[in-house]
């Protein structure tokens, strides 16, 4: 079942910046393996073993959804979706321009892919990608709690 979100309603597939000051606070890190894995294997069979997104088959990743108070500075779990990883890159795209910098990622596909998902030109998505990147700027400005 997809989680809702308050993303921008127009775009199926967004990006989701993880404030610097989280990174590390985060379910996979903190379960032990054998529970994640059990965890990420639910989220894969209740998605049909499909990108919760794009329903794309093959290799999923399973993404973590917070929401961000930004008055308290907490950021609480909202569940898991299953994503491919093309969308996961999405998601994360400031670690995907990372990995393409280091040649271990084909940035350009991970873009093409956002454009594809939603439809999109490249405009929609450097604006999406901009607000983005402002927002988790000012996102790492302050420490968060975390509440799973
Ligand atoms: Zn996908």
């Amino acid at each position: 079942m997809p989680v809702p979100t308050d993303e921008t309603p127009a775009l199926r597939l967004t990006i989701e910046l993880v404030p610097a000051t989280c990174w590390g606070a985060n379910v996979r890190d903190v379960l032990p393996r054998a529970r994640w894995d059990a965890l990420r294997r639910e989220v894969y069979a209740a998605s049909g073993h499909r990108c919760a997104i794009c329903g794309a088959g093959g290799k999923l990743h399973c993404h973590e959804v917070w929401d961000y108070d930004d008055a308290a500075h907490v950021q609480r779990l909202r569940g898991f979706r299953a994503l491919c990883v093309e969308c996961h890159h999405v998601k994360h795209i400031g670690h995907a321009r990372l990995l393409a910098s280091q040649g271990k990622l084909d940035y350009e596909r991970i873009v093409a892919h956002f454009l594809r998902v939603n439809g999109c030109d490249r405009a929609t998505f450097a604006r999406h990608r901009d607000e983005a990147f402002a927002r988790f700027a000012e996102r790492s400005r302050y420490e968060w709690r975390t509440e799973f």
